[in-house]
């Protein structure tokens, strides 16, 4: 089936980057560069105004506490809960997972994609590392990912598909997921320029408009 593309003279696909903490820059001009509008996501009005969302790389004990002051947790919680798409990297996959392990005690997550996962976990001595890794469903070649102080995935729900795994000590890790419009990485796509994972957030979003599932209440 070939992607849903806007019918022409169709609005464009509008993507927010939570942009609280983190690396949010990098995500707005990838989703910009991919032809969709980019919408920086610091309160619930702005919030309102996007389709589907990234939620960056950063810190996530961090992030956490900045949702909570920034009244915008509970309103994204409720997007989510509807069927928002949405594209988590790094510390922004471990915000939408269903378990934490290894976060502060008061560290809230969306659980909005059934995985557990530990924080920094790969091991000191990776601490950063990169892979050229074959991602299913995604066509052009291996996807060059950067992992820093990245989640482990330890347990993956019946209903998550793993799109990509890395082999670190023997073990096959997943890193990326992917439960229904919810798409999960553990490294860093937009600092390897590559935008693949960010155009099948922009699919997402274009089979959501045409649903109603996406449209802010
Ligand atoms: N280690 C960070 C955390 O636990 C994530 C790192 C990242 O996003 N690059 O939140």
């Amino acid at each position: 089936m070939s992607p849903p593309s806007p019918r022409a003279g169709a609005p464009r696909a509008v993507v927010g980057v939570l942009a609280l903490q983190g690396d949010f820059a990098e995500h707005a001009q990838m989703i910009e560069s991919l032809g969709a509008r980019a919408v920086e996501v610091r309160s619930p009005a702005e919030l309102d105004e996007v389709e589907g969302l990234v939620l960056p790389g950063g810190e996530s004990t961090t992030l956490s506490m900045l949702l909570d002051w920034s009244g915008v947790r509970e309103p994204l919680e409720r997007r989510l809960r509807s069927g928002m798409p949405a594209l988590g990297t790094c510390a922004g996959m471990i915000l939408l997972a269903r378990e934490v392990v290894g976060g502060r005690p008061d560290q809230r997550t969306f659980a909005a994609i059934d995985l557990g996962v530990r924080r920094n976990a790969f091991g000191r001595q990776v601490d950063s590392f990169e892979a050229d890794l074959d991602v299913e469903g995604i066509e052009g070649g291996a996807m060059h990912a950067v992992f820093i102080r990245a989640p482990v995935v330890e347990r993956v729900g019946p209903g998550v598909e793993v799109l990509a795994t890395v082999e670190v000590a023997g073990v096959h890790r997943p890193v990326v997921c992917r439960e229904g419009a919810v798409l999960v990485a553990a490294f860093h796509p937009e600092l390897a320029g590559d935008g693949r994972l960010h155009a099948l957030l922009i699919d997402a979003v274009l089979t959501a408009r045409r649903s109603g599932v996406s449209a802010a209440p």
